[in-house]
């Protein structure tokens, strides 16, 4: 059967540009190389799939996605986060508004998300061939002739449609495959890095206090003992450094800048006290446990994984009386909670990397119909463009917003 479009990607992106481009009336094929769609669309917003962000004026929420955000003017006014909204709601998932906007289904299903997506292919007609890797375009003249899959098959059509994501979890399938097919097309792929992503650091100790979840901290980057950034929130310790809401967001920033050498992260355990306030709070508990050892003395202060990793920083003997622990000491306790110090030597790796920064050159697309510049009958969407955008359902929006438009060129 000749076919009009040819999706390569059964993501986010690549279904709603398939089922667009059926429901206006196109022939489509979709190919996906794992057994079935949107294996990583399961496991966003832990399972629960933050669909979008409520924010309803594009000029805001152009701003979250960086210098590049201004490409997505065109595909946010076909088709943004309302129009999201109702495409779920239409479809029976019915929606609501978490923290920050984020827009999840009342369901907290992924599953419920991706039947709708996969209904809305059927019932247009959408050939769905799962367990179809592309391994190869043949491109002539600027234009794709067939596609080759790893089986040997070869498909035909009008027009192409590439995707297939970035390389962000490749156990789900997105191994950044495009990235070569788009550059022997003449296509300039930004490099991709990894972007919302836990850090590594150099502190070995910090794998004692793997698994330790801080609620309220406030986490600093320094850059050369310039402060350049804090946020407040929540983070968690890893194996080997840190995760959690905070640090995912201030991962992109830190990987900018240990591009240029060290970074270093400050955590103030203590944000809701000055140091004087915080002395004074350490002099109370000290008066009350004045008689106790002072590794013994430390519970009510922070957490009990803590307390031996601050004891060895500290270098405070842990077996001395409380209240032989000298004004010195405690200052250097009050350091230890006020700003704890940790040096990033690197980003932890794609496998742990919620988005790709990076891919092709939003120069080479055009924004109002995704068509690439270079390669007249070819459409690109989803994460294989260079944009990305913070946690919160921003790039899920990307992927609705771009597909769509890809659709609706037919
Ligand atoms: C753990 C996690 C949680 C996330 N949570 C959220 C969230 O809650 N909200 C949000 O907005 N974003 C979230 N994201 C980001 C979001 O999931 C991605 O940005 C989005 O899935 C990208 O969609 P896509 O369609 O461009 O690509 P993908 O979802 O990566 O889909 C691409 C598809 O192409 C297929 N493919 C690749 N190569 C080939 C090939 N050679 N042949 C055939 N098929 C191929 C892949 O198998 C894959 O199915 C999360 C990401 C992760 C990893």
């Amino acid at each position: 059967m000749k076919h009009d479009l040819m999706v390569i990607g059964g993501g986010p992106a690549g279904m709603m540009a398939a089922g667009r481009a059926a429901e206006n009336g196109a022939r489509v094929l979709l190919l996906e190389k794992r057994g079935k769609l949107g294996v990583k669309l399961s496991i966003t917003g832990k399972g629960r799939c933050n669909i979008t962000n409520a924010e309803f004026d594009n000029r805001k929420l152009i701003k979250k996605y960086g210098s590049n955000g201004n490409f997505l003017f065109p595909p946010f006014h076909k088709f943004g986060p309302q129009e999201v909204i109702n495409f779920f709601e239409k479809r029976n998932i019915k929606t609501k508004i978490e923290r920050g906007n984020r827009v999840f289904p009342v369901s907290n299903k992924s599953s419920a998300v991706i039947e709708a997506l996969i209904k809305y292919l059927k019932q247009n007609n959408v050939t769905i061939k799962t367990n179809a890797t592309v391994k190869s375009i043949v491109c002539e003249d600027n234009k794709i002739k067939k596609v080759a899959l790893q089986s040997g098959e070869e498909f035909m059509s009008d027009k192409y449609a590439i995707c297939t994501g970035g390389q962000a979890y490749p156990q789900t399938g997105s191994t950044g495959d495009a990235y070569n097919w788009l550059e022997k097309m003449g296509h300039k792929i930004i490099s991709p890095e990894q972007a919302l992503v836990p850090v590594i650091v150099a502190e070995r100790w910090v794998k004692e206090l793997e698994g330790l979840s801080l609620k309220n901290v406030d986490i600093s980057i320094y850059k050369k003992e310039k402060k350049v950034e804090s946020e407040f929130g929540e983070a968690i310790f890893t194996d080997n450094g840190m995760s959690g809401p905070v640090i995912i967001e201030m991962s992109k920033k830190i990987g900018q800048l240990l591009k240029d050498g060290e970074v270093e992260l400050q955590i103030d355990y203590k944000p809701a006290l000055n140091f004087t306030e915080l002395d004074q709070r350490i002099q109370k508990d000290f008066k009350k446990y004045s008689n106790k050892l002072f590794k013994n003395s430390l519970q009510a202060l922070m957490p009990r994984l803590l307390i031996p990793v601050i004891i060895n920083l500290s270098k405070i003997n842990p077996d001395k009386k409380v209240n032989a622990i000298t004004k010195k000491e405690r200052k250097t306790l009050i350091h230890l909670l006020k700003s704890f110090k940790l040096q990033v030597k690197a980003l932890a790796g794609f496998d742990r990397a919620i988005v790709t920064s990076g891919g092709v050159d939003l120069k080479e697309i055009d924004p109002r119909t995704m068509q690439s510049k270079i390669i007249t009958n070819l459409y690109l969407a989803g994460e294989i463009i260079n944009i990305d955008g913070p946690t919160g359902g921003y790039n899920l929006q990307i992927c609705w917003s771009t597909g769509y438009c890809v659709g609706d060129n037919f």
